[in-house]
């Protein structure tokens, strides 16, 4: 049985004229699934009984359910449990413009960054779109806010699950639905080359950030497997042609790790590495964690980090910290066992 939230707008449209029904029907269950944000189908007022039993039939629709949510000052961390009885993460950030939702889009993760809690348990499998959507509208009714921003930063290599994660923005950037603005969404990858450009020639705005966390290969090499199969050379080529072809900003995430990554060079090596680019840098405290030997950078390190980045013209700023007393931080997703 296929999952409602997996339809795209258009998905919706075909079907009732599949069934020789209305294609306005389409319309008027996805706002029932995206404005209105029922829990059943038998909310559905304006839709005929017959038609609500056969959606009943061919569709499922709720399928995840929170188990646990720990709340910080201005975070919320979500426990989800998935209809096979995995689990994932969502962190629900309180910033000034807005409600942030930072989602996971599979279970476990297969990019074997070093210093990432989150992917030490291996991928069990991808989430399918409704997975992704669900978290949204199950932490908006458990917030009783309106999510505004989504980050698809949890746990995952969105990149490596691309044709859901595609799906998941056409359907919350429907017009028509949630209507989260392109803008308001998004992806960070670890450098999938060969999506990075597919999801160039998309028509969403969608923003881009990628997990640099070191200016040379050696470095590179050594913390994150995926640039064996894609150097930096190469990733820095694909993405001048993402920004030449979309003419957007691509942010670059830059953990500082102690005695890494973190010296005068490492900021100097960096700096020209990315001169010229439209981007900008989002430098990033490590946050440590029981299982993994990598240290956070002295908080000198970081503001002489910042500042010769600075001096070389590069856009830079320090990420605010959110949720490292839940272990809500990045990379620390799913690291707590008892769960
Ligand atoms: N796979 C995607 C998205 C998930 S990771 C990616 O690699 O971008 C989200 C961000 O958290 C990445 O930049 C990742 O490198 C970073 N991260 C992982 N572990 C971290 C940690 N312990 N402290 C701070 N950031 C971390």
């Amino acid at each position: 049985m296929d999952n409602i939230y997996n339809l795209s707008f258009k998905d919706l449209e075909d079907y009732f004229i599949s069934k020789g029904e209305k294609k306005y029907k389409g319309e008027q269950v996805f706002d029932w699934l995206y404005r209105k944000k029922v829990t059943n189908f038998d909310e559905m007022k304006n839709i005929k009984k017959e038609i609500i039993e056969m959606l009943k039939k061919e569709f499922s629709m709720r399928t995840l359910s929170i188990t646990k949510v720990e709340r910080d000052i201005d975070v919320n961390k979500y426990l989800f449990s998935l209809s096979d009885c995995e689990k994932v993460e969502a962190v629900l950030m309180d910033h000034p413009y807005g409600n942030s939702l930072c989602i996971s889009t599979q279970v476990g993760c297969n990019m074997g960054c070093k210093f990432c809690e989150s992917g030490r348990l291996k991928k069990i499998r991808n989430l399918e779109t409704h997975e992704m959507i669900e978290q949204i509208l199950l932490v908006e009714e458990e917030c009783k806010k309106r999510i505004s921003h989504v980050v698809v930063m949890g746990i995952g290599e969105p990149f490596d699950n691309y044709d859901n994660l595609v799906k998941f923005i056409e359907i919350i950037n429907h017009p028509k639905g949630m209507e989260l603005g392109s803008r308001h969404i998004t992806v960070s990858t670890c450098g999938v080359v060969p999506k990075i450009q597919k999801f160039m020639e998309l028509p969403y705005q969608v923003n881009l950030a990628i997990s640099l966390h070191a200016p040379n290969d050696e470095i590179r090499n050594s913390i994150m497997p995926i640039n064996k199969v894609y150097p930096i050379s190469v990733l820095m080529d694909t993405l001048k042609e993402y920004i030449k072809i979309t003419n957007r900003r691509v942010t670059f995430e830059y953990i500082l790790l102690d005695g890494v990554n973190d010296t005068s060079e490492c900021a100097t090596e960096l700096a020209h590495l990315v001169k010229g680019m439209n981007c900008y840098i989002n430098l990033i405290p490590y946050n440590e964690t029981n299982n993994i030997s990598y240290k956070r950078t002295k908080s000198l390190n970081i503001s002489n980090f910042y500042d010769i980045l600075k001096k070389n013209k590069i856009n830079v700023t320090v990420r605010r910290e959110y949720g490292s007393k839940i272990s809500a931080a990045c990379g620390q997703l799913r690291s707590k066992k008892e769960d």
